[in-house]
């Protein structure tokens, strides 16, 4: 059975016509999924029982199901944990900031990537995501803000997951989220981020949807970055950065440089002074992000005079330095701390 919130608009409507049915139903039946709430196809009261009954045959809906969220004590950020048809678990959090509603989603169960510092490589790459799978993390989430008045304003791909290494998915729920049809969320608003795929930034940079780009960087040198990032090993940095400079270019979007400052690793004023170096002259903006604990990781948050003292070495030089403040750190879910699921019930995790 196919996934509904796989389908595009037009797909679905080629899909209607080689049923026999007519395409004018694709709008209808995308605003009953994307705007009415509807659960099933079985309420969708202006479609024919025949064609009621057909797509209930032919889908599934929903693809995925709430396990549980879990709340942070600010009320500002809410931890999805959802379970997928075939037992995998996967999370996405809502940050509420002021009027933006912006849902971190995750691209893939585990990941590829491996960075030291990210609870969400641990096991690996178990497996991408489909279309449906991301997409109904930002549907659900949207639902329940509906009830509020609200609706989900930002998308960022940060959660679980290289979002480049399951390319096709993430942008077919890029093309969705911006649908006037279903989300309707501005491409500006949309924000992937990646550990650096050299043709995936260059494949990116010719979609019809110019979104921005994050490079997790986390080092000023490709031997350093290694060291930290298993996969980095892959692209040379020199490569990695001159394809985020023709995306700039082709785009004209932001580029943000993201990186977690590690104590004793990257967070020295050398580290800082190479780092100037290497971004001199570029567009774009640096997010210093200082590392949230992962239980069973051996690795320290810097102190606060390291990080201002980093940070001041960049700003002095000219560049746009940012320094993220983490939201929900007493859920776990600040940056990197979403973790691949156990079947078994999390002491930290509370049911609906
Ligand atoms: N694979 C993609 C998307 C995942 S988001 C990527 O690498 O960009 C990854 C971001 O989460 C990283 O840039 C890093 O800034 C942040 N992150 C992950 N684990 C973290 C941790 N323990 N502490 C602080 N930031 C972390």
């Amino acid at each position: 059975m196919q996934e509904f919130c796989s389908f595009s608009l037009n797909s679905l409507k080629s899909w209607l016509e080689q049923s026999g049915e007519k395409s004018f139903r694709a709008p209808q039946i995308f605003d009953w999924i994307y705007n009415k709430g509807a659960t099933s196809f079985e309420e969708m009261t202006n479609l024919s029982k025949p064609l009621r009954e057909k797509l209930a045959a032919s889908f599934r809906f929903p693809a995925l199901k709430l396990i549980r969220t879990l709340e942070s004590e600010d009320g500002e950020t809410i931890k999805y944990l959802w379970e997928l048809a075939d037992g995998q678990r996967v999370e996405s959090v809502l940050i509420m900031s002021g009027t933006r509603r912006t849902v971190c989603v995750s691209s893939q169960v585990g990941c590829p990537a491996r960075c030291a510092f990210c609870a969400s490589g641990r096991e690996g790459l178990i497996r991408n995501l489909s279309t449906a799978e991301i997409v109904e993390q930002v549907l659900h989430i949207d639902r329940t803000l509906k009830v509020k008045g609200e609706r989900v304003s930002h998308i960022v791909y940060m959660g679980m997951g290289e979002p480049m290494e399951n390319y096709d998915a993430v942008m077919e729920s890029i093309y969705l989220f911006n649908d006037p049809n279903a989300f309707h969320i501005s491409q500006r608003r949309i924000t992937v981020s990646t550990v650096g795929v050299v043709e995936g930034i260059e494949r990116l940079a010719k979609e019809e949807l110019a979104v921005n780009l994050v490079l997790s960087l986390h080092a000023p040198n490709q031997h350093l970055r290694k060291k930290i990032i298993p996969y980095a090993r892959k692209y040379a940095l020199e490569e990695i950065l001159m394809a985020m400079d023709r995306y700039a270019l082709e785009t004209k979007r932001d580029i943000t440089y993201e990186y977690t400052l590690l104590a004793g690793i990257n967070d020295r004023s050398q580290h800082a002074e190479e780092l100037t170096r290497l971004l001199s002259g570029k567009q774009c903006t640096v997010n210093l992000i200082p590392y949230n604990p992962v239980e069973g990781l051996n690795l320290r948050r810097p102190t606060k005079e390291a990080i201002e003292g980093f940070r001041d070495i960049l700003v002095s030089a000219g560049i746009t330095t940012t320094w993220r403040y983490t939201k929900g750190k007493d859920i776990a879910a600040a940056c990197g701390q979403l973790a691949v699921q156990k079947r078994e019930p999390l002491a930290l995790v509370s049911p609906v």
